[in-house]
């Protein structure tokens, strides 16, 4: 038995008819920039979240940096954001003009160390960019603490997490902007490129969807010097029909990491640990090894995808050879950079794929591979 670390297509198989019908809609309504579709969407996807708004972008990293400027951030700004992460979060600062200030995770959720944010607060520090890694939520609470005591917004990058609950509340409104993507391989997929911002405030909604939309509100009028970046309404129309899932596949995903959790849990790795408070939607079931690398091509010996989350945190990347840090500002990012192996985790792994990938990982981790 082969297990694919993630299979797209069984996605689209399963809901193949309502795709094509939607895709369908589309193309015969003539209206293919914005529109009905794309509202409809939007409002569908803030009230799932809770949020009073929803505006789609092009994608997330457009969703991060889109924010950031409605925030206010710009040139010579310090904005606080994870040193374990995916670099769209950096990218979308430096794409500011600002500077991104990193923070240490917390060793066992992986998520930014609320309690270590305050200490690189300067005056120059103009946001806090949280993110929800591999599908469960940050310390939502902690680090609006911090934000009220130093006056700064909260920026959410929840491109892995939609669905998920913190205190038992769904995320998407807690910070004053919430990032969202629709890369195909998210717990929402597009077929495409797509993002979305939600949020609670009229006025940020309003100034995003305006920078999407060249700086303009009113046809060839232009407030701002903005951006091309809109939701596409075939993905919109993919995306309402995968939203009446998500909840679903989010309750598959987490059959699979359960299972994983209770039939891992004597081996020699180190399992994610999930707070009280968190409900995580598993976007990646995230295991660590000190001989990561020998273990994963031991999987993929024995026909089983995996892979690293990432593998080159973003200030040892050549892209901020600049950057005026190093490893050893970061021990806990830099060994989580080497250990971390991301097992076969989605709404279309079987029962038996699942058994296969422990029993595949009972025999191997628990052996000295050398
Ligand atoms: C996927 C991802 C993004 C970027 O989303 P795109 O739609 O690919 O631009 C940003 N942040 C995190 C944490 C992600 O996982």
């Amino acid at each position: 038995m082969t297990v694919p670390f993630l299979d797209l297509r069984a996605a689209y198989d399963e809901l193949r008819v309502q795709i094509d019908e939607s895709v369908s809609r589309v193309l015969r309504s003539g209206w293919y920039i914005l529109g009905s579709e794309v509202s409809e969407f939007e409002q569908e996807y803030a009230s799932y979240c809770g949020a009073s708004h929803c505006v789609g972008v092009g994608n997330g990293l457009e969703a991060l940096h889109l924010g950031l400027l409605a925030l206010g951030v710009g040139p010579g700004d310090e904005v606080i954001v994870p040193a374990h992460t995916y670099i769209a979060t950096w990218l979308a600062v430096s794409q500011c003009g600002a500077i991104p200030v990193a923070v240490e995770p917390n060793d066992s959720t992986y998520n930014i160390d609320a309690d270590a944010i305050a200490s690189v607060v300067t005056s120059r520090t103009k946001a806090i960019v949280p993110v929800h890694m591999y599908g469960q939520p940050a310390d939502l609470d902690a680090i609006a603490g911090v934000a009220l005591e130093h006056g700064l917004p909260v920026l959410e990058d929840a491109a892995q997490a939609h669905g998920a609950r913190y205190k038992g509340e769904r995320i998407g409104s807690h910070g004053n902007v919430v990032a969202w993507s629709f890369y195909p391989g998210k717990n929402l997929g597009a077929m495409g490129d797509g993002g979305a911002v939600t949020t609670d405030d009229a006025e940020i909604a309003e100034r995003i969807r305006s920078l999407g939309n060249y700086g303009s509100q009113k046809k060839y009028v232009h407030d701002y010097r903005g951006f091309n970046s809109r939701l596409d309404p075939i993905q919109a129309s993919v995306l309402r029909v995968k939203l009446k899932y998500l909840e679903e596949w989010n309750r598959r995903r987490s059959d699979a990491a359960s299972a994983y959790l209770k039939n891992l849990a004597d081996i020699d790795l180190v399992l994610p640990t999930v707070p009280a408070w968190a409900e995580p939607v598993w976007h990646l079931f995230v295991i660590r090894h000190a001989r990561r690398d020998t273990l994963s091509a031991q999987l993929k010996d024995a026909g089983i995808g995996s892979l690293v989350h990432y593998p080159i945190p973003p200030y040892l990347q050549r892209a901020y050879a600049d950057f005026d840090s190093c490893e050893s500002d970061f021990p806990i990012s830099t060994r989580m950079s080497e250990e971390v192996l991301s097992l076969p985790i989605g709404p279309h792994l079987s029962a038996e794929q699942v058994d296969e990938v422990i029993s595949i990982l009972r025999e191997v981790a628990g052996s000295d591979p050398t």
